[in-house]
C-alpha cells in the first residue's frame, strides 16, 4: 500500500486496542480501514489529534503576518532578502508559482482588513531604500502564529508528529525540522513493532524522547520571537544596526556558520533519559553518551553508522572483541545489527562497546569488554528470535 493522495481521515473511533478509520476519497467515496496503530501527521489542526480527545495546550502570539506570493522587481534573484527595518520584511526566492513570497508583520496601525497590494507596497516603500515594485500578485493572506503543544504525543494507538503535536513561531527555522525528527523517531519503533521484532513497550518510548524536544523547541522559538518583535528600543537597535552589520560576517565564515547552524537546528537534542538508550554500569569517561546522536561524530564514522538496522561499535585493541565474543550477540537478530570495529576514528578513548539505533542515536554503551548490560539491553529492546 502507498500514499493515497486526496484521501481524507473524517472519523476514527477506538475498537478495543485498534482503531477504526472512516476515510473519504477524492471522488467522495467512503470506506472504513481498521488499523492497529494510526499517526497523526495531519498538521496543526489534526482531526487524529481532535478525535483522540488529546488537548492541543498554548496561546496566539497578538502580531498578524502578511503573507503574498507576487513578481517583484529590483530584487537580486535567486537570494533571501531580509529587512530588518520596522517591523521586519523577508523575500524568499519561490519560483513557483511566482518569483518571490514575501512576509512581513502587520505595521503597528494598519487597518486589520483584507491583505491588498497597495499595503504591502507601503510597507516596502518604508521598509527599504531600494525601489521595488510589487506587481501580479498569486495569492495575499494573513494569519497568526500559535505557541502551542500537545497534552501527549499518543492516546493508545493513536500518536502524534510534527505541526499535529506542536506549532510555534518560524524563528529558528524548526518546525519542519522538528516534525521530521518525531517521525524519525517513532518509525522504526512501529517497524520493528509491527514485524514482531520488538515489544510494544519500545513505542511508549516516543513520547519519553519527543515530548521534551517539542517543549524546548516551543521555548526556544518563544524567546526568538520575543527579541524579534520586541519594540525594546535597545532590543530593537541590535536588531536593526548591529544584526545587519554582523549576520553577513558569520555567515561568511564557514566555520562558525556550521557551529551556529547545528547549535540552533539541533537545539542539543539527546534521549539521555529515555529507557531505550541506556549506559553499562561502566559509562564512558569522555565521548558520545547513551542517548547522544551519533552522526555528528568525524565523517569515516557518520559512514558507517549511518544506515536503517543497528550498528554495534566496538572499539580498543582487537584482542578485546574476537569474532566469537561479538558473534554471540547476533543469533536470532544478525538481520538487523552490522558491527564495526574501530580505529583511530572512535570518538571514545577507551575501549567502548556502543549500540547505535536505527535513527543514528546511541541506545547503549559500556567501557570495556563484558557484554552483559549490552545482551540485557538487546533482550529487553531487540529480543532474539528462532525458528
Ligand atoms: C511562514 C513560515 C515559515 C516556516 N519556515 C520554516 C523553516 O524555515 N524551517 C522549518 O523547519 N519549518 C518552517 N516552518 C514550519 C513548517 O512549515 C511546518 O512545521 C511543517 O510544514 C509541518 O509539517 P507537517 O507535515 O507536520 O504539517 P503540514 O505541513 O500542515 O501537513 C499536514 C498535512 O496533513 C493533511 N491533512 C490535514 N488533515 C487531514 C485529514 N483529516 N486527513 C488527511 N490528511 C489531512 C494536510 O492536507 C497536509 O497535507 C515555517 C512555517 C511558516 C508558517
Amino acid at each position: 500500500m502507498g500514499i493515497e493522495r486526496g484521501t481524507e481521515l473524517i472519523r476514527l473511533e477506538r475498537n478495543g486496542p485498534a482503531v477504526t478509520c472512516r476515510l473519504r476519497s477524492g471522488d467522495g467515496t467512503e470506506e472504513t480501514v481498521d488499523a492497529r496503530y494510526v499517526v497523526g501527521c495531519d498538521g496543526a489542526h489534526s482531526t487524529v489529534r481532535a478525535q483522540a480527545g488529546i488537548g492541543f495546550e498554548g496561546y496566539a502570539y497578538p502580531q498578524t503576518f502578511l503573507l503574498a506570493d507576487l513578481e517583484v522587481d529590483g530584487l537580486e534573484p535567486g537570494a533571501v532578502h531580509t529587512y530588518m527595518t520596522g517591523s521586519g520584511m523577508v523575500f524568499f526566492p519561490l519560483g513557483s508559482p511566482a518569483t518571490w513570497r514575501m512576509l512581513a508583520m502587520r505595521p503597528p496601525g494598519a487597518p486589520d482588513t483584507e491583505v491588498k497590494l497597495g499595503l504591502l507596497q507601503k510597507i516596502t516603500d518604508e521598509y527599504t531604500p531600494d525601489r521595488l515594485v510589487l506587481r501580479d500578485p498569486v495569492c495575499m493572506t494573513d494569519f497568526r502564529l500559535h505557541n502551542r503543544g500537545a497534552a501527549h504525543y499518543r492516546s493508545g494507538p493513536c500518536f502524534l508528529a510534527g505541526d499535529a503535536a506542536h506549532i510555534h513561531s518560524p524563528a529558528g527555522a524548526q518546525g519542519m525540522n522538528t516534525g521530521i525528527q518525531d517521525a524519525l523517531n517513532l518509525g522504526w519503533k512501529l517497524a520493528l513493532v509491527c514485524s514482531g521484532r520488538a515489544p510494544a513497550e519500545l513505542l511508549d518510548t516516543y513520547e519519553i524522547e519527543r515530548a521534551p524536544v517539542g517543549r524546548s523547541v516551543l521555548r526556544f522559538t518563544d524567546r526568538a520571537f520575543t527579541i524579534g518583535t520586541s519594540r525594546n528600543p535597545l532590543i530593537r537597535l541590535a536588531r536593526t544596526r548591529l544584526a545587519p552589520r554582523l549576520a553577513p560576517l558569520a555567515l561568511r565564515a564557514t566555520g562558525p556558520r556550521g557551529r551556529v547552524f547545528r547549535t540552533v537546528s539541533e537545539l542539543g537534542i539527546h534521549y539521555r533519559r529515555s529507557p531505550a538508550s541506556t549506559a553499562g554500569s561502566r559509562p564512558p569517561r569522555k565521548g558520545p553518551q547513551a542517548g547522544d546522536r551519533l552522526p555528528d561524530l568525524p565523517r569515516g564514522l557518520q559512514a558507517r553508522s549511518a544506515g536503517p538496522g543497528w550498528h554495534l561499535l566496538v572499539s580498543g585493541p582487537p584482542a578485546l572483541w574476537p569474532d566469537e565474543r561479538l558473534a554471540s550477540l547476533l543469533p536470532g537478530r544478525h538481520d538487523l545489527i552490522s558491527v564495526h570495529r574501530l580505529g583511530g576514528e572512535s570518538p571514545w578513548p577507551d575501549p567502548v562497546q556502543g549500540l547505535v539505533r536505527p535513527d543514528g542515536y546511541l541506545g547503549y554503551v559500556a567501557r570495556g569488554a563484558h557484554l552483559e548490560g549490552l545482551r540485557a539491553y538487546l533482550e529487553r529492546w531487540l529480543p532474539a528470535q528462532h525458528g
